[in-house]
């Protein structure tokens, strides 16, 4: 039995078999030289029927789960390790330069990638990552590593090393029993996705961790404690099962509390909303009973693909989220792609800073044909229900108003086309930078609502890269400066009328529920996880005392 302690990224327990994430990665190809080549080129051809295969089993299976248009991108795959250049480039580093055929991938896998990359065409620029990923799947192959994509059979626990938002989101979530990394930061989108879904996870957990686990061991998850126990002993585990049953029945006791107001004892109805990602959070947020959605992630549409969502292909998403949630609320937020949320077909260029960088609405408002064609599927499936607009990263007003102009510019657009929306849509600002919350006296009038974006709030008051683990004893969210710029931003709201959220993480934390009933929030948007906690909370708070 070995135990290991890192950081809870949600709290909850999980007991299971692990699956090791080994992300092979042609950086960890040696260079060796061989004396058969021929026998070289046939274990090449063997690893690729081997390739070609895992892609049809994914392929069909994709099929089912996500249709024709998602599973496509895994014939893209096959016919790009079919290509004959590509081969053939790989061949004759083997032949010439007598080596074995790992380092032969991974040298056609950099000259194709940056070929494709260089190229003017953002489509052909995409196909780098493709290239990236077929030659690391016939690397693996070569190996004979574990693939992710084939989890099968029981729920399993991944052990990863880290894992990026773009490769949570495309984990098969009905197989996941927990996360477990031995780097990340409480804070980062990851952490977040694992929130929302609901499943434990603990993070930060050391170096040594992925080397003392394997896939098949029994690991026991406690996301309340950060405590981690790899094979343990009978003892260990019965207690553990215990702990479990205790935890179930805390649970139940707080689903009593769905369909239930969201009110103090005092009667001040507070909106408790939940934080979504995409259409696959929808049934989390329907059973923990939430008021609403006071945060969709739209940016997650677009890190799901190989290339941009379509308006039509939003509108679907955008149209189903708002039918499901029927007349209650739901905020949609503009992209805020960049930072640690990077999306290949972009073409963002790399950057010192990626977090000071360019990321959200500055992408946005400098490339209109994308934003007006998110903002037009929304404006039409505003009719199908209760949706609002918000903007992400607002630190001028001069921001706020280009912002607004364009879905101005798209109303106008939709109307001279006929197309109905709704007229009455709300629309909103983060209040996520220190900047837009010192002014946000000047934003208020412009617009309709703020919801506090408290992670980034945070990273930027206090200089604190949220993706840096080594920051976490820094990044104090309870930190006076933030609480202060919170108490600053809800007055010049109110000041002018306008009603003022919270979406960040700190809108679960029940330590301060009653702080910010105090100061006067009005909306909570957590992870639909954290709805009946917060509700319990706000039912005992009694502002009157
Ligand atoms: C925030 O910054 O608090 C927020 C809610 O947005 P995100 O975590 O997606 O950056
Ligand atoms: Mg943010």
């Amino acid at each position: 039995m070995k135990r290991f302690k890192g950081k809870g990224a949600y709290g909850a327990l999980a007991l299971g078999k692990a699956f090791v994430l080994d992300k092979t990665d042609d950086t960890k190809v040696r260079r060796v030289r061989i004396d058969d080549t021929h026998k070289e080129l046939r274990r090449l051809e063997k690893a690729r029927g081997a390739a070609l295969a895992e892609l049809d089993e994914i392929y069909e299976k994709a099929l089912l789960e996500v249709g024709q248009t998602g599973a496509q991108i895994f014939e893209i795959h096959k016919m790009m390790l079919e290509d004959e250049d590509y081969y053939s480039a790989i061949e004759n580093t083997v032949k010439i330069q007598m080596v074995n055929a790992e380092y032969a991938v991974s040298v056609a896998s950099k000259s194709f990638s940056s070929m494709f990359e260089n190229m003017d065409d953002s489509y052909m620029q995409a196909r780098a990552s493709d290239i990236i990923d077929i030659s690391n799947r016939l690397i693996s192959c070569l190996m004979n590593k574990e693939k992710t994509d084939i989890i099968q059979g029981e729920p399993v626990i991944i052990c990863a090393r880290d894992l990026a938002p773009s490769e949570t989101v495309t984990l098969d979530k009905s197989n996941i029993r927990g996360f477990l990394t031995s780097c990340g930061s409480v804070n980062s989108h990851t952490s977040i996705l694992a929130r929302n879904m609901g499943i434990p996870a603990i993070i930060g957990l050391g170096e040594d961790f992925l080397s003392s686990v394997k896939s098949g061991d029994t690991v026991t998850i406690n996301g309340y404690t950060g405590e981690v126990t790899v094979c343990p002993d009978e003892n260990e585990l019965d207690n553990f099962k215990m702990l479990i049953k205790k935890d179930e029945e805390k649970k139940s006791l707080l689903e009593a509390l769905r369909g239930k107001e969201s009110a103090t004892i005092d009667g001040k109805a507070v909106k408790l909303y939940a934080n979504i990602g995409g259409v696959n959070d929808l049934g989390a947020v329907l059973y923990n009973d939430a008021d609403g959605i006071g945060l969709f992630r739209s940016e997650f549409i677009y890190l799901e693909k190989d290339t941009y969502p379509t308006e039509q292909e939003q509108f679907e998403i955008y149209k189903r989220v708002a039918e499901s949630m029927g007349k209650r609320t739901v905020i949609i937020r503009t992209l805020d792609i960049g930072a640690d949320k990077q999306v290949e077909y972009f073409g963002l260029e790399r950057e010192e800073n990626p977090a000071l960088g360019y990321r959200a609405i500055r992408i946005c408002l400098d490339r209109p044909k994308l934003f007006k064609t998110q903002l037009r599927a929304i404006f039409r499936a505003s009719v199908f229900g209760n949706l609002s607009i918000m903007f992400p990263m607002i630190a001028s007003v001069w921001e706020a108003k280009a912002a607004l102009s364009i879905c101005d510019e798209v109303k106008a657009e939709l109307q001279s086309e006929g197309i109905i929306y709704a007229r009455d849509i709300e629309i909103g600002i983060m209040i996520e930078t220190p900047a837009a919350a010192i002014i946000s006296d000047e934003l208020a009038p412009l617009v309709d609502f703020f919801s506090i974006g408290t992670n980034d709030l945070t990273q930027y008051t206090l200089a604190c890269d949220r993706q840096n683990p080594l920051l976490e004893k820094y990044a104090a969210p309870h930190h006076k400066s933030i609480l202060r710029l919170i108490d600053y931003t809800v007055k010049s709201a109110h000041k002018h009328g306008k009603w003022v959220g919270i979406c960040g993480e700190l809108a679960s934390d029940t330590t301060l529920t009653e702080e910010f009933l105090k100061m006067g929030v009005d909306e909570l948007s957590v992870s639909p996880s954290y709805v009946l906690p917060v509700r319990k909370a706000i039912r005992e708070i009694d502002l009157s005392k």
